[in-house]
Parts: structure tokens; C-alpha cells; sequence
């Protein structure tokens, strides 16, 4: 199955059945969908349309495995993850050809998202050991008050196509960590780096039925979405991708008054103030903007310039795009923008771009579809736009820079806390009460001063308002997979 010698793409990682009880099975219906390279179209090669029916036997697969793993001590499960983790380490050029060629991020960048996806491997495998109660002072000589944390059960997870290996280790080894099993949907644009990190966990020894990778095309994600939420044997979601399907899917888990777990879109401000050091404020928009061709949901989305620094700051902003960016195939050696993930996601940046410039807004570079092919798209570099364009109200996820110019902090924090995200945002200044209070009244859940990458295994990730609920990742990220129990024991 792995390598399929008749198609032009092979790896020994490439699998193309999904994952159910340790074994690779087809959907009951025999169908199945094609994944490409969306940098050059060429066929990766298929992977069945599983639906609601394929779901709940996954999902009764799991609940069993949940019996007995839930049991297993921490050490044990520790030690599993450790393997899981080594395997991934290994195999780590492997799994980052892969993740490029599914879903278009540079080369580097792939490697460096399957060193963050290894790191919550390790982590949450460390983390499950120091899952601690607590005993609680008794108010009463003769009763003794016991908290103990428990895993939840039955993981249902639903993950997007921007990152496909570290947002499934964020979730899954959070969850396995803390003695729950899981059913995880991978985006139909990106099943391969899900599928390959199976089977590093089954080499590692990870027990059968404990993860269960279901894979669907886009139109049987709902199907499935539905059974992940409905099915009262599911104890929790966990979901991240855009806020509409989050939405979605908690109202579908209402009825069973599921925990859940959403990580949802952004529209990040980033605020350059004029006391900035403006080299650090480019060099910082730079990252926060065009990791992943500005497909994060952390990525800069509305960059606010004080009157005082904004000339000085789109210029050396525009040099530096010119010197470092460059367009092309993830594969390529030098590439540092890969395509976008699909041409519908070309149309709507061109789309938003083009709404900008008839509104006002004036192309300093780019400002074009790439002759590189349907998916690719100019880095684009945009003055003079407002708050009212539809590239400030929504969330870009493309390669442009959309800057305005503000006059006062307050007037800038009014337009960065004016949204209902609440994910990232980030400021640059160089005045330390300025630090304090912005820091302080921004909306957001991750807050970047004077940084403009953020994300590390061992801090929480999150956000506020629309943006979500709950935390991943940090100490915090195992707390979302366990129930707390008092237990309460009388006639000491
Ligand atoms: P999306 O359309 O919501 O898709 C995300 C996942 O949900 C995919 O697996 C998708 O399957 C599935 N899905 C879509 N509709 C569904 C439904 N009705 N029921 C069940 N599953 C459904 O999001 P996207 O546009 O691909 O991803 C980009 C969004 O994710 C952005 O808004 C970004 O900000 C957000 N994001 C957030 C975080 C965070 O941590 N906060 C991280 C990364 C991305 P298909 O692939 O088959 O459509």
C-alpha cells in the first residue's frame, strides 16, 4: 500500500487506506477521493470517502480501546510517545516531503512544523506523569476530600489542512496522554501526513483502536462532523479550522452537552507604534505575515502604522519582500512562498485585493495572481487601506501585507479590539508603560510584543471572542482531555 509504484509521487510513508483499530481499511462504500500537490496538480494518489456510517464504527473501536488504555499508568503511556517521538525523529525528512507535497508550505517549513509536531509528542508523553490531584483540607474530622483526575473518554477531532502534522499532535497526543482515545478527521486537502503519523504510532506499539484516523472528502466532512458530534458515546471535540464550521459543529454537540475544544480563525492586528525599532517591526511582520504564504491563523492580518514611522516602515517593508521573499514549489531549494492551498482560496485573495484597490487602497508591490500557476499569488504589499475593506473585516489567509495609519493609542486599539476574533495579535513599541498597557487591553488570547512568532509547545494557544474556547499545548493542554472527580470518604 505504502509507495504505489504506478503513480510519480512515492514514500514509504505514503498510505492510502485509512486507520481503524490499528488496521488500514477502506470506507464501506468502496469510494474514495484524490489528493494533489496543489504546487504543481500532480496525483498524490487516494484515500477513502469515509462518511457517518465508517465514523461510528470508529468511534465504537475506540470506546473499546478506552477501556483498557484508560488504565494503562502514566509512566507506560509515556514511554509509548517516547517511541512515537523517536519514530518521528527518524523519519523527519520524510514526513516533511510529504507534508510539502500535500500541502504546499516550503520545505523548511514543513521540517520545522514536523519539529513542532514531534515537540507535543514529547511533551504531553511528560506531561501525562505529572497529572496530579490534590487532597483537600477536610472542614470535618471525621470526612477525608479527595480530587482526582480522570481522561475524559472518546475524542472526537476534527483538524485543518494548514498545518497536517502538528495540529494533529497537539490534539491526539494530548488526549492519548491523558488516557483517552481518539477519532480524528484530517482535511480532505491533507490526509497523507495524518495517515503517516499512524504509522509511527502503530510501530511505536501504540494499542490498537487508540487512534483512529477517519479521512473524507469536503462533501462527506459534514456526515462525519455530525456522527463525531452527535454520537453520545463521544465525551469531547476538538476542533480547529474556520469559526463557521466551529459554530457548526457546537451546535450539533448540544444535545449530548459535549466538552469541546475550538480553534477557530483570526484577524490579527499588528500595531507598529512610533517609538518602534522599525528593522525588529519589518523583520517581525515579516514572520508573523508570510510564514505558510499567510495561511495562519495567526498571521498578521491588519497592520496598523503610527503617522510618525509609516513612511519609513512600508519602505523598508517593501525592500525586504523584494530581497526575501521568493515564489515557487515547496521542493524547490530557496522557495519561501509555496502555492496557496487551492484556487478557491487564489480567487478570494484577489478578490479581497481587488476590493481594496477600488475602495482606495494602493499596490506598493504584487497585487496579482503568480505566473507560476492557478495557485500562487504575488506577495503583496498594500498602503492606505481602512478598517471598513473587506481585507480588515476578514480573514486574508493569502500572501498580503494590509497596512493603515493610525495617529494615537487609543484610536489603535480601538480598531484592533473592533472585531469579534480574538485570536493573535501583536504590537511593536519601545516605550515600557506602552508595553504594560497594551499588552494588557488588547482582546486577543496570544499577545506578541515585540515578537511577531509566538507559538511554542510549551505555552497555551488559544483565543478569546469568536476565536475560540479552550487552550492547547502548555501545561494547560492536558487539562482539556481530564474530568475532575471529588471524592468525598466519610466515617474516618
Ligand atoms: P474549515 O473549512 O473550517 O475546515 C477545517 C476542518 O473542518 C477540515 O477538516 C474540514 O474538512 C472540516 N469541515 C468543514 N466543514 C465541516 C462540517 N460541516 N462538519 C465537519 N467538518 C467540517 O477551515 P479551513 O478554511 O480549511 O481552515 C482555515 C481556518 O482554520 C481559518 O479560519 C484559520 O484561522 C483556522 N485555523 C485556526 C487555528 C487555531 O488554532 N485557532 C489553526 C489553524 C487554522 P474539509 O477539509 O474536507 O473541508
Amino acid at each position: 500500500m505504502a509507495g504505489d509504484q504506478g503513480k510519480r509521487f512515492a514514500s514509504s510513508l505514503l498510505f492510502d487506506k485509512a486507520f481503524v483499530n490499528g488496521q488500514w481499511v477502506s470506507a464501506k462504500s468502496g469510494k474514495t477521493f484524490e489528493v494533489t500537490n496543489p504546487a504543481t496538480g500532480e496525483l498524490l494518489g487516494t484515500v477513502p470517502d469515509m462518511d457517518g456510517s465508517d465514523t461510528r464504527s470508529a468511534i465504537e473501536t475506540a470506546h473499546k480501546a478506552f477501556q483498557t488504555w484508560r488504565d494503562v499508568p502514566a509512566k507506560e503511556r509515556c514511554t509509548v510517545l517516547r517511541r512515537w517521538s523517536d519514530l518521528c525523529t527518524q523519519n523527519k525528512p520524510e514526513l516533511a516531503r510529504l507534508l510539502t507535497s500535500e500541502m504546499g508550505k516550503p520545505l523548511k517549513e514543513a521540517e520545522g512544523e514536523v519539529n513542532y509536531g514531534i515537540s507535543f509528542i514529547e511533551w504531553f508523553g511528560e506531561e501525562a506523569r505529572r497529572a496530579y490531584g490534590d487532597v483537600i483540607p477536610s472542614p470535618t474530622s471525621s470526612k477525608r476530600m479527595l480530587v482526582l483526575r480522570q481522561a475524559i473518554g472518546v475524542c472526537g477531532m476534527i483538524t485543518p489542512w494548514n498545518f497536517p502534522n502538528a495540529m494533529i499532535t497537539r490534539k491526539a497526543c494530548a488526549a492519548i496522554a491523558a488516557g483517552c482515545t481518539v477519532v480524528l478527521k484530517p482535511a480532505e486537502d491533507t490526509p497523507y501526513s495524518a495517515l503517516a503519523l499512524c504509522e509511527l504510532a502503530k510501530q511505536a506499539g501504540l494499542p490498537e483502536g487508540v487512534l483512529n484516523v477517519v479521512t473524507a472528502s469536503r462533501a462527506n466532512a459534514p456526515s462525519v462532523g455530525k456522527e463525531l458530534c452527535e454520537n453520545p458515546i463521544v465525551k469531547k471535540i476538538s476542533f480547529t479550522g474556520s469559526t463557521n464550521t466551529g459554530k457548526t459543529l457546537l451546535r450539533q454537540s448540544a444535545d449530548t452537552v459535549k466538552k469541546a475544544s475550538m480553534e477557530l480563525g483570526g484577524n490579527a492586528p499588528f500595531i507598529v507604534f512610533d517609538s518602534a525599532d522599525v528593522n525588529a517591526a519589518v523583520q517581525g511582520a515579516m514572520a508573523s505575515k508570510f510564514r505558510c504564504s499567510g495561511q495562519t491563523c495567526v498571521c498578521a492580518n491588519r497592520i496598523l502604522v503610527q503617522e510618525g514611522i509609516y513612511d519609513r516602515f512600508v519602505k523598508r517593508l517593501a525592500e525586504v519582500m523584494n530581497e526575501e521573499l521568493k515564489v515557487g514549489d515547496g521542493l524547490e531549494p530557496g522557495t519561501t512562498q509555496g502555492p496557496l492551498i487551492n484556487k478557491a482560496a487564489v480567487d478570494k485573495v484577489d478578490g479581497l485585493v481587488q476590493d481594496a484597490v477600488k475602495s482606495g487602497a494602493k499596490v506598493v508591490t504584487g497585487g496579482k495572481r503568480h505566473t507560476k500557476g492557478s495557485n500562487f499569488y504575488h506577495p503583496t504589499l498594500l498602503t492606505d487601506v481602512t478598517p471598513k475593506m473587506r481585507c480588515s473585516t476578514e480573514e486574508i489567509f493569502g500572501p498580503v501585507a494590509a497596512i493603515m495609519k493610525f495617529k494615537t493609542e487609543e484610536e489603535a486599539l480601538a480598531i484592533a479590539n473592533a472585531t469579534q476574533f480574538g485570536l493573535a495579535g501583536y504590537f511593536y513599541s519601545g516605550n515600557i508603560g506602552q508595553i504594560w498597557r497594551v499588552s494588557e487591553k488588547l482582546e486577543y488570547g496570544l499577545v506578541g510584543a515585540n515578537e511577531g512568532l509566538i507559538s511554542a509547545t510549551e505555552a497555551p494557544f488559544g483565543g478569546v471572542k469568536e476565536s475560540g474556547l479552550g487552550r492547547e499545548g502548555g501545561k494547560y493542554g492536558l487539562e482539556e482531555y481530564m474530568e475532575i472527580k471529588y471524592v468525598c470518604m466519610g466515617g474516618i
